[in-house]
Formats: structure tokens, sequence, C-alpha cells
């Protein structure tokens, strides 16, 4: 592990990270691993630099979305691949929101890749790998009582505004957000606040202007699709992040 020593007992390992007590209860640290799974951990690999990059890259969208009154459980970054993050109970949903049709959505309905959507859609997603993390209705929702009807609200209308914030940032970046993942936690104090993490691995990002659907996906589409240069994918959006005038 590069630089500082994680502090605890490591309480959670995922595919992209890894999770560790700290001194402070309230606290936690949070490794980037180069690690990358795909497919439901079908597909396995490595992608050099990754954890660096998107601890990078989160950590400057989740500053944004506080500066936006969005809160996060971003604390600081003591060192370029960790995170330390307010302790939470996460959401066992994955927010998904879409801008234009891609992945699973042309999968399932057969719309065009590209294709805009609009108003935005929101989609809720089990977080539970051993199903495939299934696609739910608010019905289903209820049902399994996995989130409240007013805690499904908070959490579309979070994603909305998240949304909202990111699609004119990276439009500033020469990008285009086309779709991206979120997950949600209860805080100590029962608020839910935004979590996990916004990089290329949870987020669809196009280069504007270039015509050539092989070239301007930035994202981890090119890891799960073998489209090749996956670092540098990664490497240039964090280079447009860091450049954006208005940051
Ligand atoms: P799709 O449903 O089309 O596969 O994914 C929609 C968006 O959510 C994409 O930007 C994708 O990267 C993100 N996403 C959905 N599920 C996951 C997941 O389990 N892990 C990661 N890293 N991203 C996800």
């Amino acid at each position: 592990m590069s630089g500082a020593p994680e502090s605890g007992k490591k309480l959670y390992e995922g595919k992209a990270k890894i999770l560790y007590a700290t001194d402070n209860p309230d606290v936690l640290l949070t490794h980037f691993k180069d690690d990358a799974t795909a497919f439901n951990a079908q597909k396995k690999g490595s992608i050099r630099g990754k954890g660096e990059i998107n601890n990078a890259i989160s950590a400057h969208l989740f500053k944004l979305m506080e500066t936006k009154g969005i809160p996060t459980h971003f604390v600081e970054l003591p060192s370029p691949t960790q995170m330390l993050v307010k302790a939470v109970t996460i959401v066992p949903l994955e927010v998904v929101v879409r801008n234009l049709a891609a992945g699973s959505l042309c999968k399932q309905t057969g719309l065009e890749l590209g294709s805009l959507v609009e108003p935005p859609l929101v989609e809720f997603y089990y977080k539970n790998d051993a199903m495939g993390d299934p696609l739910l209705t608010i019905d289903r929702i209820r049902l399994m009582k996995v989130a409240s009807d007013e805690d499904v609200a908070t959490l579309r209308s979070m994603a909305l505004q998240i949304n909202d914030v990111l699609k004119e940032f990276f439009n500033q970046c020469g990008i285009t957000l086309v779709d991206f993942k979120l997950e949600f936690g209860r805080d100590r104090a029962g608020k839910i606040i935004l979590a996990d993490e916004i990089s290329p691995d949870t987020c669809r990002l196009w280069i504007q202007g270039e015509p050539d659907p092989k070239k301007r996906v930035l994202d981890k589409d090119r890891f799960r699709q073998d489209m090749g240069n996956v670092e540098e994918g990664y490497q240039q959006v964090l280079d447009r992040v860091l450049n954006n005038p208005s940051a």
C-alpha cells in the first residue's frame, strides 16, 4: 500500500476499495485499489494508477458537491490512494442516473446508444452481488423494506441535484456525462449523505465532439469492452477535471 499506513482494522474489502477503522469511530479510511472488475466480477483485471486517479477525482467532485450544499462523506485525503470518510450505514440501493442511453438501458429497452434521455432517468438497483444487483421497482423497494418512501424521494431528489452539478461541471471539461451510479449512507445523526465514489469506474464519460464511438469513451467501458488504453482514459478525465476553469 502506498502513502500513509492504514490506521486500524480492515472492516471490509470490496472490488475497488478497502475500508479500515481509524482511532475516531466517526471516521473511516478508504483505500482505493488498482483492481478492476466488471460484469459482477466475472471479468477481473488491474488498471495501473486507477486507485490514485479515482481517489483524486472523487475528492474533487465531493468537494464540489459540498460547495453546492450536497452533503457527502468526504473528510480529507491523507495520501494519494486514501480518503478519510465519515462513518455511515450504506443504504443498500445503487442509484443510477441516465442522461443518454447506454449500457443496460440499451440492452433492456432497445433504445439506440447515445439517444437522449429527457428528463433524466433515475433507477434503483438492489446492492447485492449474489443477486447481480437487480433493477428494482418502487413497489419492490416497499415490499422488501429496503428504504422508506420518504428515503426513496430523498435519494431521487439528491441524485437529480447531483446530476445537475456534475453535468454542468463535466460539460465545462468538454465531457458529456452519459450516466453514473451513486451510493448513499446514513450518518450517525440519521441524515442521508452521498458516499462511495464518483469516478470513471462509476460514470460513463464521453469526449465531446469525438465522432468515433470507440475513441470518445474515457471510462470503465474501455476495460469492460477491451477497448485498450484504459489508463489513458482515466488520466484524461483527471487532467480535464483538475484543469476545469471553474474548479
Ligand atoms: P449500466 O446499468 O448501464 O450497466 O450502468 C449504468 C451506470 O452505472 C454506468 O455508468 C456504470 O458505470 C454505473 N454502474 C452501475 N452498476 C455499477 C456497479 O456495480 N459498479 C460500478 N463501478 N458502476 C456501476
